[in-house]
């Protein structure tokens, strides 16, 4: 059975106590629409509170470390994100890629990590526009998620992908429904290789890159596309949830 549209809002370095009242809208609203499946990744420090304000949406975090614990100083651990309520977490997006130099290795190492903490894993690939300009987009995404991606049995239920082509992100020129659907039918099918058919066919790829409740429903509908990833417009209800709303319309047909 296909599973619902997943909508998940990274809220990055943004957001305190003060956006609380955000999350308990985006519950509220979630509440109303559940076709689809909405989840939210606040920073660390609001990672518990989120999920205690919150009933309906899913709770997860933006990085975790691959250790279980010890002398790492800053670093949090995927135990510590399952003991503060998160129930998923965002690996290899494009800014830790670049701002703190994971290898896919790096990422491989976390994302196991994660699922044996019991996480849900939403793993980020995309090129950037060097990479696009080459020609060579595909190829690049491809590697970057075989070599990150860990082995696992249960992919359908656990494992996500956000492709998330990275001139796309915060800055207001979202992809095209074509290039998207191309890449996510060239996801799918690394997917099935790697997992099975029975399971890659149930993992989720959402969409991430300037998603907005005004082109949320060209790129949702786009082939191939379970849902999305959603950076700037997940800072506040309104904005947020018109985008999941869009994702419940198509639902509806
Ligand atoms: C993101 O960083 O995951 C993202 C998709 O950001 P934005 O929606 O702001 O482009």
């Amino acid at each position: 059975m296909p599973q619902r549209p997943y909508i998940v809002g990274n809220w990055k370095m943004h957001g305190t106590r003060a956006m609380l009242s955000e999350a308990r809208a985006i519950d509220r609203a979630a509440q109303r629409h559940m076709k689809v499946e909405v989840a939210l990744a606040p920073p660390y420090t609001l990672v518990h509170a989120v999920h205690r304000e919150v009933e309906q949406i899913g709770v997860g975090a933006q990085d975790c470390h691959p250790a279980e614990g010890g002398a790492h100083t800053g670093d949090i651990s995927a135990a510590m994100l399952a003991d503060a309520g998160a129930k998923f977490v965002i690996l290899g997006h494009s800014e830790r890629r670049v701002d703190h130099g994971e290898s896919n290795e790096l990422v491989h190492a976390k994302a196991k990590a994660a699922l044996d903490a019991g996480l849900r894993v939403i793993m980020c690939c995309g090129e950037s526009d060097k990479v696009r300009t080459s020609g060579k987009a595909e190829k690049f995404v491809m590697d970057q998620l075989r070599a990150s991606l860990p082995a696992m049995d249960d992919a359908g239920e656990r494992l996500s992908i956000a492709y998330e082509p990275i001139w796309a992100i915060g800055t207001g020129k979202a992809a095209t429904s074509e290039d998207v659907a191309q890449m996510h039918g060239a996801i799918r099918k690394l997917l099935i290789d790697m997992f099975g058919e029975e399971q890659g066919s149930e993992v989720r790829i959402l969409y991430g890159g300037s998603v907005k409740p005004d082109n949320a429903r060209e790129l949702l509908g786009a082939a191939e596309v379970g849902g999305a990833l959603v950076g700037g417009a997940s800072l506040t209800a309104d904005s947020f949830m018109g985008i999941a709303l869009a994702a419940a319309d198509l639902q509806e047909g």
